[in-house]
């Protein structure tokens, strides 16, 4: 893990099982910097009965979307701890056009404020195929207690059912059921889609291709990342 360099903003886009828990949790450790996973806290909020989580929880369990105004707040709040000065990395938001622009607007007015602007967000998106990601969801088993993610199909745990990592029993999360997946990938593509679309525009989107092995993936994300911040700063300097 390296510590000290500012990386900033950095965003993972892609569909429900392409892999951006996985990989977000990858760049968090290769970078010494925070994994911001909005399904994770909305999940927390749940798990510990808060209102954020009573307003939640039935949204979630139909596979929709939270209001963007209770995401961005809980963003808000996150993103202005000490732990993201030097940078973090988001998984699972912006997932609304509008939660894009309001994070610009965010970065640009807060922030960086009084801080030295280590630039705009590097946004990386994790391409996959409708049929792949179906295959992954309907294999996807989860720890409850540390998030680990693993894939009864391609990426098992040693001993069947429980966690490498703390022993707990893995489980399906409620919304990897089938019904709820098709409806995940449905407001994927009607809502989240336009999110990509809106970074393409800024000409701020790095494609990278999701269907190869997770290392792959991994060092794929690690190069853009590197010479995305590297170009930052030698703006910054010029
Ligand atoms: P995820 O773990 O990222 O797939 O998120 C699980 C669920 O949390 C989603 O299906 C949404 O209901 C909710 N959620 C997570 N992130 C967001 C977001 N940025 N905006 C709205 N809802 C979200």
């Amino acid at each position: 893990m390296e510590s000290g360099r500012n990386i900033g903003p950095v965003i993972l886009l892609g569909p429900p099982g392409a892999g951006k828990g996985t990989q977000a949790k990858v760049v968090a450790r290769r970078f010494g910097i925070p994994q911001i996973s909005t399904g994770d806290i909305l999940r927390d909020n749940v798990a510990h009965g808060t209102d954020l989580g009573l307003q939640a929880k039935a949204i979630m369990g139909r596979g929709e979307l939270v209001p963007d105004n209770l995401v961005c707040d809980m963003v808000a709040s996150r993103l202005r701890e000490a732990d993201c000065e030097r940078g973090f990395i988001l998984d699972g938001f912006p997932r609304t056009a509008a939660q894009a622009g309001w994070l610009d607007a965010f970065l640009e007015s807060e922030v960086y404020e009084g801080k030295e602007r280590c630039g705009a967000p590097i946004v990386i998106s994790l391409k996959v195929d409708y049929n792949e990601v179906l295959r992954r969801l309907a294999g996807r088993r989860s720890c409850p207690t540390c998030g680990q993610i693993y894939n009864s199909n391609s990426h098992p745990a040693q001993v069947r059912g429980v966690c490498d990592k703390d022993g707990s029993e893995l489980i399906v999360r409620k919304d990897d059921r089938e019904d709820v997946v098709r409806e995940r990938l449905r407001v994927y593509e009607n809502q989240t889609r336009p999110v990509i679309d809106y970074y393409r525009s800024k000409d701020r989107l790095y494609e990278v291709d999701g269907l190869k092995e997770v290392e792959e993936v991994s060092r794929d994300i690690a190069a853009v990342i590197e010479q995305a911040a590297g170009m930052q700063k030698q703006i910054a300097r010029s």
